[in-house]
């Protein structure tokens, strides 16, 4: 190809460009006036290419944008006046019908260095893209608005989380006050009910006694697994890892229960399988609380059969032993539909107010909650009218293991063959020599006059004072007078001086009484914080006289000791 013939063809190629641009390319001298446009002028504003030529560029400006598109061609044309040049510029333009358009310029200088009055001008129609640009922009302020939202409620959420934190701590806290300020007057109702049956002979006001103390106690027990549950709920339950022998708690528990079975006709079983580790590590009050609800359910929900408790080893693995309790009935069971709300609180499968049943419908919940707490599993089968399986699965970090008997190995043996354990409250841990002065100190007058009952019982010598304060007051009166008492049962919620200040005070003082503590306070920390004060010992309300008089006879001297006191 000559060079001539090289030139025509970038024309040629040149026009066809400008021809199927969608942008309309004008070239316009240094005035704006037009000396050539594409073909597409005609599809963005109306105006024919040849008919545009020899018009200002202007004529493509709304009247309303004049004044802006003048400054930015200004910007542009002109030797001195460049700074716009290949910057572009938003404008409204105008259709020569008289719509209006949304339009982009662009200038450039011509390249030819020979023509430098000449400018390129690229306009771009840009409804559509400022549509897109508006509608993204739209949806971006939604998704703000949204995340604003978002925002908003993440934290009306965390205040109403709040909110019922705060309410639920409340009502566990009132829970606990009020378990606290029943257990006190639980203790003068037992107490006195106790110290009552003593002086009565008639048959029917024994009877009429038995009926306040099976209440009174089953009051007790409703109060303490409300307090256990409001006390987990609250995430200060404390939890024992003691080692004690797994058996040993279900030969406790058919003592606490042979005779109500037997009241109601039912046989109750103990079975032990093989290879039962004589000691395991865990909370053996909490285990055996769990054991006596499901028995105590069993013994309920049964009218005829057996009550069955069994204890085996699960796994065989040396790092993996499952340990299972098992409690079987043949009584009423439980319809499939009511069994999985059968560990929510006070859920009853019967609660019609005229169900045969009493109960609360808490001990399942807090049973449920105990195990967990233990690390283990609460599972229950069930078939109506032919009785319920509750299983409780612990992982147990066993000791050593002792195989069971042969005689109760695999064997269901009865209540009554069952070997009986040691008692704590054994008559021998008495000290029949005990002799005292005592000196009691509780703000309840009540609680004094039966604390002191049970103490004079005993044969003890009772002095009272109604605060710690006084009780102080007594203690330095006698040390003057070498009248010594030899043991405080010390209250340790009381007016005007409280126990845990008076004990200290006393131990301050270089005095060693032994101080036994007495609180309507349960938690294992209540037991600590009385210790840390200097007391001795630790007792919670309502004590039981058998209870007082053990504790009682293990901390005073002994007969002789005292008269040589
Ligand atoms: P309560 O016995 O005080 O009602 P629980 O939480 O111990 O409360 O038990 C909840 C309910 O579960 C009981 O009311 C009873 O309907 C059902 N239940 C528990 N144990 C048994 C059982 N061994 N046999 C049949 N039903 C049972």
């Amino acid at each position: 190809m000559t060079s001539h013939q090289v030139k025509l063809f970038d024309d040629y190629l040149a026009r066809q460009i400008l021809k199927f641009s969608i942008d309309v390319s004008v070239a316009i001298d240094e005035l704006g006036v037009v000396l050539m446009a594409s073909e597409s002028v005609s599809r963005v504003f109306g105006w024919q290419p040849d008919e545009i030529v020899g018009e200002n560029i202007r004529v493509f400006a709304s009247e309303s944008q004049l004044k802006q598109f003048d400054q930015y061609l200004a910007q542009c044309l002109g030797s001195e006046n460049e700074n716009s040049i290949g910057h572009a510029h938003q404008f409204k333009g105008i259709h020569k019908g008289g719509s209006y358009i949304a339009c982009e310029i662009t200038v450039w200088r011509d390249d030819d260095s020979h023509r430098q009055n000449r400018y390129i001008g690229i306009i771009r129609d840009i409804t559509e893209h400022l549509k897109s640009k508006n509608k993204l922009g739209e949806y971006l302020e939604r998704l703000k608005q949204s995340r604003k939202q978002l925002k908003r409620k993440i934290h009306e959420l965390k205040s109403a989380q709040k909110v019922v934190a705060r309410a639920n701590q409340a009502k566990s806290e009132f829970l606990a006050n009020m378990s606290h300020e029943v257990r006190t007057p639980m203790t003068a109702i037992l107490g006195y009910s106790e110290a009552l049956k003593e002086k009565l002979d008639s048959k029917d006001n024994l009877e009429f006694i038995d009926i306040i103390q099976k209440n009174g106690s089953h009051l007790l027990q409703v109060i303490n697994d409300i307090l256990d549950i409001s006390k987990i709920e609250m995430g200060n339950f404390e939890i024992m890892k003691v080692d004690f022998s797994p058996t040993k708690i279900l030969q406790e528990i058919v003592d606490e229960f042979e005779s109500q079975a037997s009241q109601k006709g039912l046989n109750l079983y103990t079975r032990y399988h093989d290879l039962i580790p004589s000691s395991i590590q865990s909370d053996p009050l909490r285990m055996k609380q769990v054991l006596m609800n499901l028995v105590s359910n069993a013994i309920k929900f049964t009218e005829s059969g057996s009550v069955y408790l069994e204890i085996r080893m699960l796994s065989q693995s040396k790092d993996d032993r499952l340990l299972q309790y098992i409690v079987s009935d043949t009584g009423i069971g439980i319809p499939k539909e009511k069994m999985k709300y059968i560990f929510e609180p006070f859920a009853q499968v019967d609660s019609s107010s005229s169900r045969n049943y009493g109960g609360t419908g808490v001990g399942l919940t807090l049973s449920h909650k105990l195990v967990q707490l233990l690390g283990g599993n609460l599972s229950v089968q069930s078939t109506v009218n032919r009785g319920s399986v509750f299983t409780v699965t612990l992982n147990v970090d066993e000791k050593n293991f002792s195989r069971q008997s042969d005689k109760s190995s695999q064997n269901f043996c009865t209540s009554g063959a069952v070997r009986r354990v040691e008692n704590n409250h054994d008559d021998k841990n008495v000290s029949p020599g005990a002799r005292g002065k005592i000196l009691l100190v509780d703000d309840t007058k009540e609680i004094r006059k039966l604390f002191s009952y049970m103490l004079n019982k005993m044969g003890l010598e009772v002095v009272t004072a109604s605060n710690g304060k006084e009780a102080v007051d007594l203690v330095h009166e006698a040390t003057i007078k070498e009248d010594f008492y030899h043991l405080i049962l010390m209250d340790m919620q009381m007016p005007v001086m409280n126990g845990y200040e008076a004990t200290q005070l006393l131990r301050s003082q270089k005095n060693q009484i032994p101080i036994i503590a007495i609180t309507a306070h349960t938690l294992v920390s209540d037991r600590e914080k009385c210790l840390a004060a200097g007391c001795t010992e630790y007792l919670s309300k309502p004590i039981k006289y058998e209870v007082l008089r053990e504790v009682v006879h293990r901390y005073l001297p002994q007969k002789k000791e005292v008269l040589s006191n």
